[in-house]
């Protein structure tokens, strides 16, 4: 069988490994923004497709025969591309993304829907701000010039910055005690993130919450395709799905 696999994310490389090891033929797609990608098994392209269109055209080209969106749960555009051109060339999508974390004791978690209401929480109640949310979406920070901001990201952002921060490049893997040091560092009273779901980015939750600190949680987006897309949120279930087509 002929998959695309959209990736960017570890459940991604490791289906592209599972298949590869049963002999499919698999190529995985990263978007190109970070500099130096860890690279998946199997065939790789690089770089967007130009919207829905571009993917239908490079589906039919490439004569795929079903289609894993493994994307990040907040990539939204290419989710619905994959969702668009799915349905445009009749392949099958299966969407494979982790579940997003949920809330235990001693969590002192503050839902919001998107990341303009983050900004706004986070300048109405709070000073000095960790913003862990990448560096797509730090704009809306921008123009709070009254408090602190340290922003973890792993490649420079190219977009403005609140006037009074401080950048911290890192990709990580981050640990409990680690985490622990630069939230007290730092000072930080709360910490903006995304529902990303996880383990590898989880340390910083375990670390705000045995320090009593606010997190921010940007819900995930809606995904794009309806009824019409199978959901899965492990490689391990994406592969049986796969195995059964
Ligand atoms: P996005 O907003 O959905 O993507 C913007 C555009 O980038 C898409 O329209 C598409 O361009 C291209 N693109 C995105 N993912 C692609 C892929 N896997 N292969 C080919 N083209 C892709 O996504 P994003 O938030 O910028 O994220 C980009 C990539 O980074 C995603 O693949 C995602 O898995 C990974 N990632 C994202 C996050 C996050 O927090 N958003 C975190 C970790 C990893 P065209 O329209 O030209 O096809």
């Amino acid at each position: 069988m002929r998959a695309l696999i959209l990736g960017g994310t570890t459940e991604a490389r490791q289906l592209a490994l599972m298949l590869v090891d049963r002999g499919w033929e698999v190529t995985s797609s990263l978007a190109g923004r970070v500099a130096n990608p860890k690279l998946p098994a199997g065939n790789v392209r690089i770089g967007g497709f130009g919207g829905p269109a571009g993917l239908t055209r490079w589906l039919i080209d490439n004569a795929i025969e079903v289609v894993v969106d493994a994307t990040h749960p907040f990539a939204e555009h290419i989710s619905v591309s994959a969702a668009e051109a799915a349905l445009a060339t009749r392949t099958p999508l299966v969407a494979l993304h982790r579940p997003a974390w949920q809330p235990g004791d001693g969590d002192r978690w503050i839902d919001v829907a998107d990341m303009q209401q983050a900004a706004a929480r986070a300048r109405r109640d709070y000073h000095h701000i960790f913003l862990t949310i990448g560096r797509q979406q730090l704009a809306p920070f921008a123009a709070d010039a009254d408090n602190l901001y340290v922003i973890r990201c792993v490649d420079p952002p190219e977009v403005p910055l609140p006037p009074r921060h401080r950048l911290i490049l890192d990709r990580g893997p981050f640990d409990v005690d680690g985490e622990k040091r630069l939230l007290k560092g730092n000072q930080i009273d709360c910490v903006v993130t995304k529902n990303s779901g996880g383990k590898a980015t989880m340390p910083k939750l375990q670390a705000a919450r045995s320090l009593g600190i606010d997190v921010i949680m940007v819900a995930r987006p809606p995904l794009p395709g309806g009824s019409a897309v199978t959901c899965v949120t492990t490689a391990r279930q994406a592969m049986q799905v796969l195995s059964g087509l």
